[in-house]
């Protein structure tokens, strides 16, 4: 793992998907995954624990939902991480609530890969690109 590394959390109730994320995030420049969790409750622990820089958070999760969990994160703990959403459903139908509950962006997860990953990443931190 590089020092610089942007440290990534996957959030998905399905395990193929959180491999197909993992191999995105470890496919993409300066991004290293550091835990994943298949529950909302469950990441809200371990973004605590795990203090990522960057959350991957599925729309829908057994339990808590995407959104809430969203926010729950983004409210709690010393550091506030990037939250970036990712869904099956289109974006013009869940992209606004997912940036309402406190998420950066929205990719639906048929066009998420290391571009959009990085894109996402460098919008919300403000740097030029
Ligand atoms: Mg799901």
């Amino acid at each position: 793992m590089e020092d610089s590394a942007v440290t990534v959390m996957i959030v998905d109730d399905q395990a193929p998907f959180r491999m197909a994320a993992r191999m995105v995030v470890q496919l993409t420049d300066g991004f290293d995954v550091v835990g994943e969790a298949e529950t909302g409750e469950a990441s809200i622990e371990m973004a605590a624990h795990l203090q990522p820089d960057l959350v991957l958070m599925d729309f829908n999760l057994p339990g808590i939902d995407g959104m809430e969990a969203t926010r729950r994160i983004r409210e709690s703990g010393r550091t506030s991480p990037v939250v970036v959403m990712l869904s099956t459903y289109e974006a013009d139908e869940y992209g606004p609530r997912a940036l309402q509950a406190g998420a950066a962006a929205f990719i639906p997860k048929s066009e998420f890969d290391p571009d959009r990953l990085a894109d996402a990443w460098h919008e919300a931190v403000g740097a030029a690109s």
